[in-house]
């Protein structure tokens, strides 16, 4: 390829953009936030307007953090020396159920840091490649010759409008993006849009804590309330010596503004980790608030027609329920299903069918993941699918035992971190295992940890 043309320049974009080095001689990133090293949001601390949830906590899962070492080798290492922390499973990263501690296993290490600076240094080292360039635009349609896209028009920094050629073009605009109006003006079909309402609310802190014993990098909290909704926190150590403490909560138990409030829900939380941060915790100023209304996936698989010389990446393709954190790690699994399409040498003048059937797969198990514990919250209604009752009855088996039994708690985290199909807790020995390690706990012969 000449030139490949990548719409977005957040996580999915980056790391698009870095896989597209290898293969066209030229990949020019259209970012409508100016994110170049000098400019307005080019640092390493600030959330910029483009990438709103970047104020909210971001973690970096198991799955995400070794494909971007696989692509940007050594990413990992240098954001722990630039003050991140890397959390491993089997120590320090603590998951509470009703305040119950889980049985801690495994060796699987996660990232801990503020969602700007992780973007940052991802920018740093994929514009490190000689061969990829940013351009501050704004994307406003893409143009077509015949049964092709050839390029995208954009508005420059002045405001003028332009068209950028390109023999691949990857929108990477996120979940808001515009590709069904663009597909439709050139008078494709547009994909079908699914969504699942949550109507889930987030508020994130920054912290400062006197250095002392905190006994875990990141902790996680999962509480279950009364009527059948769910509180979730997160809290985790960042660069900068500061921790970033989330609550979250769905409908009208959404956290409110205030730091006052913020720290009353901390109290609130079962989990000891929580308590412990709202006696010692100081506030660097104030919560930020982040609703997330839903779900959505664009099923461009279904589509009968479809251009050639385009392929969507990340949001743009799917973006879930954010509690499960796989929004990032997906974005790289989409990186990996590019670099396949572009490895199995299929004529660029020919639809990417074989690209979207690919990422569907990746899509599929995430959305199960995130889907089926939605449709389990008593204010998300359907449609719930077939089958649904029973699974969601072993998935609740498999989340008790994963409490007091190591094996179960190492599987659910291998799903959970994306290294391993949600198909995989639904083995019968699996289910087996968890059947018995609850009957064990329930009957008094294995203590839950605390
Ligand atoms: C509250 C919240 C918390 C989350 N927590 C986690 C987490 O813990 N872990 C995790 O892995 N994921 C998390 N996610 C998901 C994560 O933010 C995204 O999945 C990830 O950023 C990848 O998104 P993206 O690059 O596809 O899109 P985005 O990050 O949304 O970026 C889209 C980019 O396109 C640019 N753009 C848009 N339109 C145009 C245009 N017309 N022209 C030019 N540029 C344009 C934007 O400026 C932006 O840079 C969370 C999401 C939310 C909402």
């Amino acid at each position: 390829m000449r030139r490949a043309a990548v719409l977005g320049g957040s996580i999915a974009g980056l790391l698009a953009a870095r896989v597209l080095s290898d293969h066209a001689d030229e990949v020019v990133v259209l970012e409508r936030d100016d994110v170049a090293p000098a400019g307005d949001f080019g640092g390493d601390r600030e959330p910029r307007p483009g990438v709103p949830q970047g104020t909210q906590m971001h973690a970096l899962l198991d799955a995400g953090r070794r494909r971007i070492d696989h692509w940007l080798p050594g990413f990992a290492t240098e954001l722990v020396a630039a003050g991140a922390a890397l959390a491993d499973t089997g120590t320090d990263v603590h998951s509470f159920l009703d305040g119950r501690r889980k049985v801690l296993t495994g060796d699987i290490e996660m990232v801990s840091a503020t969602r700007p600076f992780l973007e940052a240094h991802l920018r740093r080292r994929v514009l490190a490649f000689d061969n990829v360039r940013l351009v501050n635009g704004r994307v406003r349609g893409l143009a077509f010759t015949g049964d092709r896209v050839s390029g995208v028009r954009y508005a420059d920094a002045a405001d003028a409008e332009d068209v950028l050629t390109a023999d691949l073009v990857v929108d990477a605009t996120g979940r808001a993006s515009r590709i069904g109006t663009w597909l439709r003006e050139g008078g494709w079909p547009e994909p079908g849009m699914r969504r699942m309402p949550v109507d889930l609310g987030y508020a994130t802190a920054l912290f400062r804590r006197p250095a002392g014993p905190h006994d875990a990098t990141l902790a996680q909290s999962l509480a279950n309330l009364p009527d059948g909704r769910l509180r979730l926190g997160t809290l985790g150590r960042v660069e900068g010596d500061r921790w970033v403490v989330l609550v979250a909560g769905y409908a009208d138990d959404r956290p409110g503004r205030g730091v006052e409030e913020f720290l009353l829900r901390c109290k609130e939380d079962p989990a000891a980790p929580f308590r412990q941060l709202a006696e010692d915790g100081e506030p660097i100023g104030e919560p930020v608030t982040y609703r997330h209304p839903d779900n959505r996936r664009r099923d461009f698989h279904l589509l009968d027609r479809f251009p050639a010389g385009l392929v969507a990446v990340g949001d743009t393709l799917a973006s879930f329920n954010p509690i499960y954190g796989q929004g990032m790690s997906s974005a790289t699994s989409h990186a990996s299903c590019l670099a396949t399409y572009l490895e199995s040498g299929q004529s660029p003048r020919d639809p990417a069918w074989s690209y979207f059937r690919q990422a569907r797969t990746v899509v599929d198990d995430a959305w199960q993941t995130s889907a089926l514990n939605d449709l389990k919250l008593p204010h998300v209604t359907g449609p719930r699918p077939r089958g649904f009752t029973v699974a969601s009855r072993l998935s609740d088996l498999i989340v008790r035992a994963s409490v007091t039994d190591p094996v179960i708690h190492r599987r659910f985290l291998d799903v959970m971190h994306m290294r391993s199909s949600a198909k995989t807790l639904m083995r019968p020995g699996t289910l087996l295992r968890a059947a018995w390690a609850t009957r064990q706990r329930d009957t008094g012969r294995v203590d839950a940890a605390v």
